[in-house]
């Protein structure tokens, strides 16, 4: 590991447990950080059970939420200002584009104890499975670049964040298999709150719940430059407190990361989503056209 990206993920961790440890700043009322759990990208992790047969050990109604697709000024302030309101923590699986257009957001982000996470430059259309692999390998590097350029951070060989969620989930074995050599960790969700969708803040806390109660924990995907996100933000962190959830923020650090294996019977969600919006041919990692520059999931 390069000596500044080591000491870059020693401070993310400290920075993290830090604030965690004084949740009680926000009140005992406030849903804080329960405990952190260092992900050690080095060990192959591909992981959320909507995609992979693998997740986070958590315990029961522990909760990791995660952010996708921003960030996007507006909605990104008001679910960060949520967040800081009960010293809650996530992670923010930024698009390059987008982190390259708000730097200041970024850096917010960072500074707020949050995690970083990439999600491509430009996002898409066609999904990076669509792409030639060499195309899809430079605009993941290109989003690797751009979030650590606006997060103020020095070029350097690997991303001082070191975790990956695909648009639309539409991976390929290759370039999984290429992440996990350069140490970074694959992220799928083990639920969301289908916030791709047009429905009311109510509608989608009212969702989000009840998928959280069946499924009593797991790591959840939002979209934070979604406005029925960022209004039901402060509802939904309440809500978690209310019902007895509690918060885990994942770090980069050396592990060992808690793994649990998918039960007997398991099969990809996504792949059936990614057929339906592709078609047959996102189902196949085949050099295809690239797709360029869509902002949505
Ligand atoms: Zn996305």
């Amino acid at each position: 590991m390069h000596v500044l990206s080591a000491l870059f993920r020693l401070t993310a961790a400290l920075i993290a447990i830090i604030p965690a440890a004084r949740a009680a700043d926000c009140g005992p009322q406030a849903l804080g950080v329960s405990r952190v759990i260092e992900i050690d990208g080095g060990e192959r992790l591909a992981l959320g059970l909507q995609t992979y047969p693998r997740t986070l050990a958590l315990a029961d109604r522990e909760v990791v939420l995660t952010f996708d697709d921003g960030p996007a000024h507006g909605a990104t302030e008001r679910v960060l200002d949520a967040l800081k309101a009960e010293c809650a923590r996530a992670t923010f699986f930024l698009v390059g584009a987008h982190a390259a257009e708000a730097p200041a957001l970024v850096r917010r982000i960072v500074a707020e104890g949050h995690n970083a996470g990439h999600h491509s430059y430009s996002h898409p259309a066609r999904t990076l499975r669509l792409m030639s692999e060499g195309a899809a390998q430079a605009d993941i590097e290109k989003g690797f670049r751009a979030v650590d350029a606006a997060a103020g951070f020095p070029p350097v060989d690997s991303p001082h964040f070191p975790f990956f969620r695909f648009p639309g989930f539409a991976d390929t074995p290759e370039l999984v298999r290429w992440l996990e050599d350069r140490d970074v960790a694959v992220f799928g969700a083990d639920l969301w709150a289908s916030d791709w969708q047009e429905m009311t803040p109510r509608a989608e806390l009212e969702l989000v719940m009840s998928r959280l109660e069946a499924a009593g924990k797991g790591i959840v995907l939002f979209h934070d430059p979604r406005p029925s996100t960022a209004a039901m933000m402060p509802d939904f962190l309440r809500e978690l407190k209310a019902r007895g959830f509690r918060l885990v923020h994942i770090v980069p650090g050396d592990g060992p990361t808690p793994i649990v294996h998918a039960k007997p019977g398991w099969t990809s969600a996504t792949e059936a989503i990614i057929a339906k919006t592709l078609g047959p041919k996102g189902l196949r990692s085949e050099p295809q056209e690239e797709g360029r520059g869509v902002k949505a999931r």
